[in-house]
């Protein structure tokens, strides 16, 4: 017979969790303003909200945390961190910085001026917030396939070259550089090809124009080739991240996601003169450049989670568990981004709450009624969250609207992902019953789905 799949790993130590009962959810609900952001985690049974510094870390990134050096500058975690940096990416020019979103604030106070446009993948959030702060703009020019959530091609988060080019054609002079996110986050944490990202930076160049990859998941993307693209089988996915990022001009790097660390990221490049611009940001904004927002023991562990995690097995044992859940989904009939993501699952919660009309936010409806039914606290990745055009300031409901499922790295067992897909099931099989949305009572001027105040309709 042979061998089932099992996980990479054994525990170690555990942390209890609690269900609650429906009274106590409907009241923390309330008071939450129906947004499950002003939750507190207490208040949570099983947390999806996202993947992001909620993995687990190993017993030898603990291990590490014990050997940093808190040095103020010249610690021997930052050369530890450097050489690690180094060898996966094959990055000369490494600052850290306390997380994603610090790394794009520094590299794009650099970079970005006022007016300058920024093609790119379906920018993040965070990375979308620091280029329109800075009155620029970001265009998306992500393939026509990731709007069709049923459509299962494998590699959805690629860059439309044909889109692409038209924008470095019509802002020629005016582009200081291309977002290439992997995996692609915004529509699905879908991977982009090697093959893709290879004609991007191709096309970029042409023109003239560096790119920097977004790169929180760019583990799981060198997974994506690995399993799915020709010619990629027999290589180690070090060898596939190494081969991702030769022709990239520059990283910006959430640690918190592939770094599996709750804490830190960083930029890397080859480039001495970004590097050098970078770090005058670098020192007023985060730290000094050794330890730019991260401690020597944070530091440690990240070096030691970089290189587990672009291991093949640790890889395999996340995916596998998503895939696993996607499967309980297709059996029960509920329509998410096809192919299964890397970390996580969206449900297509427009094709869920069909009654619901764009304005009342069917993905923020979904993710309330999943917490009343079973204490899940999953994430609006859809109306919400794509905000308000800066300048017209109408909603943009241009784009999918889904509720993101995030898996923590080595955090929850199968078990967990069958209470979630039975959860789901429930909110489907009484969807007809749940015919009004939420609406707006106050909402902040950027970024408003982490502080936005609801009612219930
Ligand atoms: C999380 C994330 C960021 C921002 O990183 P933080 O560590 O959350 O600040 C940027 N880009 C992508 C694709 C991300 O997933």
């Amino acid at each position: 017979m042979k061998l089932p799949f099992a996980e990479s790993w054994k525990i170690k130590m555990v942390e209890p969790i609690r269900m609650s009962t429906l009274e106590e959810r409907k009241k923390w609900l309330a008071e939450a303003h129906y947004n499950v952001f002003q939750l507190k985690a207490e208040q949570v049974y099983i947390d999806l909200l996202t993947d992001s510094g909620t993995g687990a870390m190993s017993d030898r990134q603990w291990a590490e945390m014990m050997l940093g050096d808190e040095s103020y500058a010249g610690a021997t975690s930052f050369y530890k961190f450097e050489a690690v940096v180094k060898k996966i990416f094959g990055m000369q020019y490494v600052i850290p910085t306390h997380q994603g979103r610090a790394a794009e604030n520094v590299l794009f106070s650099y970079l970005v001026k006022q007016g300058n446009v920024i093609p790119g993948n379906a920018h993040f959030d965070t990375t979308k917030g620091h280029i329109e702060s800075r009155k620029a703009k970001a265009i998306d020019v992500t393939c026509d396939e990731a709007k069709d959530t049923q459509l299962e091609v494998p590699f959805k988060g690629n860059v439309s070259l044909e889109k692409l080019e038209k924008v470095l054609v019509e802002n020629k002079g005016n582009v200081p550089f291309m977002v290439l996110t992997v995996t692609n986050n915004t529509v699905g944490g879908q991977p982009v090809s090697m093959k893709n990202i290879k004609e991007t930076c191709a096309l970029c160049h042409k023109y003239g124009v560096p790119v920097v990859m977004d790169s929180a998941r760019f583990a799981e993307n060198a997974y994506f080739i690995k399993t799915r693209e020709e010619g990629y089988a027999d290589k180690s996915i070090k060898e596939i991240a190494l081969e991702m990022y030769k022709d990239i001009d520059a990283m910006t790097m959430s640690a918190k996601k592939d770094g599996v660390v709750n804490m830190g990221g960083f930029i890397a490049t080859n480039n001495k003169e970004w590097y050098e611009g970078a770090k005058l940001f670098c020192i007023p904004f985060e730290g000094y450049v050794t330890y730019g927002g991260m401690n020597g023991r944070d530091l440690n562990a990240l070096a030691v989670g970089l290189m587990e995690n672009t291991e093949y097995d640790m890889l395999h044992t996340r995916i596998h568990q998503v895939a696993y859940l996607a499967s309980l989904l297709d059996e029960y009939k509920i329509p998410y981004q096809r192919p299964a993501g890397g970390h996580a699952i969206f449900v297509d919660a427009d094709k869920i709450l069909s009654k619901i009309p764009k304005e009342e936010f069917p993905a923020q409806t979904l993710t309330c009624e999943l917490y009343l039914e079973a204490g899940i606290r999953a994430c609006e990745i859809g109306y919400m969250l794509a905000d308000r055009d800066p300048v017209t300031r109408e909603n943009r409901f241009g784009g999918l609207d889904l509720l993101r499922l995030a898996i923590p790295r080595r955090v929850y067992t199968d078990n967990h992902m069958q209470v979630i897909a039975a959860a789901l099931k429930n909110v489907m099989e009484r969807r007809d019953s749940i015919t009004r949305g939420v609406a707006i009572e106050w909402e902040a001027p950027l970024m408003r789905h982490f502080t936005v105040k609801l009612k219930r309709l």
